[in-house]
């Protein structure tokens, strides 16, 4: 089964150091992008959110950044919030503390941004708490599944629209894996909430 709510108990524990949604801000959806930039997606993306006036936030991978520099300047300048996705893409569970924090901190410095989402949105509770001071810990209320192979593309689409409201963070992935069910669910997503009134924004670093 697939399951695109984080768990009510797991949000609850955490919520004041992990970020779930921005319940505040009705009217407004906060779609984020893990795991690019790549080119071949990446700038697909960036075409089809400035179609529908929208800002993202884009937690990358810093080996990605590294190689393909010019995408990642495309993302800036075209006015989107970026945040950190370690420069390797570690599991938390797997990781010991300092060798997944040196990643972090490598990945630091090609995203000047202290937004951080935990690759598999595995992380340890100690290390919540060790990285809480530098970084905004940014989760989700609703995983799209995107790059799940078991999904169709119209599958990951009701997933997306059936579980967004007012100030959810919705997943989606710019990476060649989820790149058929993202390509289609994306541009249906943002027209369904456009016509709905929502405006699409980037997380803001304060949150
Ligand atoms: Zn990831």
């Amino acid at each position: 089964m697939h399951i695109s709510r984080s768990p009510a108990i797991l949000r609850s524990l955490t919520r004041k150091n992990l970020l779930w949604d921005i319940p505040d801000r009705p009217g407004e959806i906060f779609v984020t992008f893990d795991d690019g930039p790549v080119p071949e997606i990446t700038p697909r993306v960036l075409e089809i959110l400035k179609e529908y006036d929208a800002k993202a936030t884009f937690f990358c991978v810093g080996d990605n950044i590294a190689k393909h520099p010019e995408v990642y300047q495309q993302i800036l300048d075209a006015g989107h919030a970026t945040g950190n996705h370690t420069f390797h893409h570690l599991n938390g569970w797997k990781s010991r503390h300092e060798d997944y924090l040196a990643d972090i901190e490598k990945c630091s410095e090609v995203v000047n941004s202290r937004l951080f989402r935990p690759p598999y949105g595995r992380i340890r509770p100690t290390f919540i708490k060790f990285i809480s001071n530098d970084y905004r810990i940014v989760m989700w209320s609703v995983l799209t599944g995107d790059y799940d192979k078991e999904l169709t593309p119209a599958n990951v689409l009701k997933n997306a629209t059936d579980h967004t409201t007012d100030g959810s963070i919705v997943v989606f992935h710019d990476s060649l894996k989820a790149a058929d069910n993202m390509l289609y669910a994306l541009p249906e997503f943002l027209d369904h909430f456009s016509r709905k009134g929502y405006r699409f924004s980037s997380i803001p670093e304060g949150v």
